[in-house]
């Protein structure tokens, strides 16, 4: 896993990476009804699936890429090897812009970069013996002639740690590791220097896990192999990485060396993914922080921050001056009447449950006392809209994307976070 590049010469660059869908599939897709003639329009929406990706990858290393599933990980690895193409930004490969090759280049380039998915079953030909099945990139870029192919494909079917002798059985013959173990050596086949690992281990027991990753570093220090390896799952991402990069609804929120990032996390998203790990001592109470509410849209995402509508440390906007318990509350309160979340409705029973021995002043007070007012009256949506104008959207958080480098404190040269905790007053 020893770099061999310098730190200004990566192997694989990603700059200003986006990946949007038209989300108008379909025949209605697109039309919104009008209350005027024509009384429909046709109005494009677009998935925001990878908005303003940046990162580099250096010969030898493993980049982890980490997040809840929906953020957009496996479209992030299909566009860099361009098997989707970009909406906007650069992928730089050995220095060559992918996004800028196409035809004959494009499929020479490919073979170089190579990917490994999460279900060996579905992903290996029933109907063809792994032999030919490891043969088949080598065939595909004319590589050797059918004695030597079928010697590599022997030599691979070692290396990965199956036994050769199998080169003529069918995948159904494996078990899950062992057919995760063929995909290998077919992705070793054509010598790669970059491969996509998205969720290779997911799909296998965790006894079996730790075999297949083991067997994949010491293919990676034997081949000199560059990983960009994706999964849900922090402890294999632990186990593998080199440096980690944690994903959220389309964008890298951190990014630094393992250590740093699970010893040191600073984006209140990797907290709340790495306090969410089961404890092995159940008891423990020291938990920061705790991820509550649902992903939202990346048809529609917030502005400014995307991790905003479901952050416990959402920054207080300058024109108020609330203690931090005080706005923490109004926090609550404030996503409470979003999700229009209440039984009780009369002024004292709200107050008593949000507000309980707190006494707001000023501006502040006074919006909450006529959001209040608001609820009493089944009027969620103006209750909804006066705390969110006031408070939420006044929020640096909701204003500016976030972008900032702090000081590694443990290990690695740069540790990014995307989080206005660490803007500089
Ligand atoms: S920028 Fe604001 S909302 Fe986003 S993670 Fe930081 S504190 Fe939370």
């Amino acid at each position: 896993m020893s770099r061999t590049a310098s730190e200004s010469d990566p192997l694989v660059r990603v700059e200003n990476l986006r990946k949007y869908y038209n989300n108008d599939s379909g025949l209605l897709g697109g039309l919104t009804m009008d209350s005027e003639f024509p009384f429909v329009r046709r109005e494009s929406s677009y998935v925001k699936a990878v908005e303003n990706v940046n990162f580099d990858i250096h010969k030898g290393e493993t980049l982890g890429l980490v997040g809840e599933s929906g953020c957009g990980k496996s479209t992030l690895a299909r566009t860099v090897l361009r098997l989707l193409d970009a909406t906007d930004g650069s992928i730089y490969f050995k220095g060559t812009d992918l996004t800028e090759l196409d035809g004959e280049e494009l499929r020479r380039t490919r073979k170089d970069m190579q990917m490994i998915f999460q279900d060996p079953q579905s992903s290996l030909d029933p109907r063809m013996k792994v032999g030919p099945i490891v043969e088949e990139p080598m065939k595909a870029h004319g590589m050797l002639d059918p004695e030597g192919r079928e010697a590599r494909a022997k030599e691979l079917l070692e290396k990965v740690g199956l036994d050769p002798q199998h080169y003529n059985r069918y995948p159904h013959a494996f078990s899950g590791g062992q057919r995760q173990r063929v995909n290998l050596a077919r992705a070793l086949s054509v010598n790669p220097d970059f491969i996509v690992c998205d969720e290779p281990v997911s799909a296998l027991d965790v006894s079996i896990q730790a075999q297949v990753l083991n067997t994949m570093q010491e293919l990676q220090d034997e081949f000199n192999l560059t990983y960009l390896f994706i999964a849900h799952d922090l402890s294999v991402i632990r186990h593998i990485s080199d440096r980690v990069a944690v994903m959220y609804l389309g964008q890298v929120v951190e990014l630094a060396d393992k250590e740093e990032l699970f010893e040191n996390p600073q984006h209140p998203y990797t907290q709340a993914l790495l306090d969410a790990i089961p404890a092995p001592d159940p008891r423990a109470t020291d938990r920061r922080t705790v991820l509550r509410g649902d992903v939202p849209s990346p048809i529609n995402p917030p502005s400014g921050c995307r991790f905003r509508t479901r952050c416990q440390k959402l920054i207080q906007p300058e024109a108020y001056d609330l203690a931090e318990d005080e706005w923490r509350r109004v926090v609550e309160f404030q996503r409470a009447v979003k999700r229009r979340n209440f039984e009780e409705r009369e002024p004292s029973a709200v107050r008593s449950r949000f507000l309980d021995d707190v006494d707001l002043r000023g501006e502040a007070g006074r919006i909450v006392t006529d959001a209040i007012d608001h609820i009493a009256a089944d009027r969620f949506d103006e209750a909804e809209a006066l705390l969110t104008e006031s408070f939420a959207d006044q929020s640096i958080c909701a204003k500016k994307e976030p972008m900032y480098e702090v000081a590694p404190e443990l290990a690695g040269d740069r540790h990014v976070v995307a989080c206005h905790l660490h803007r500089e007053d």
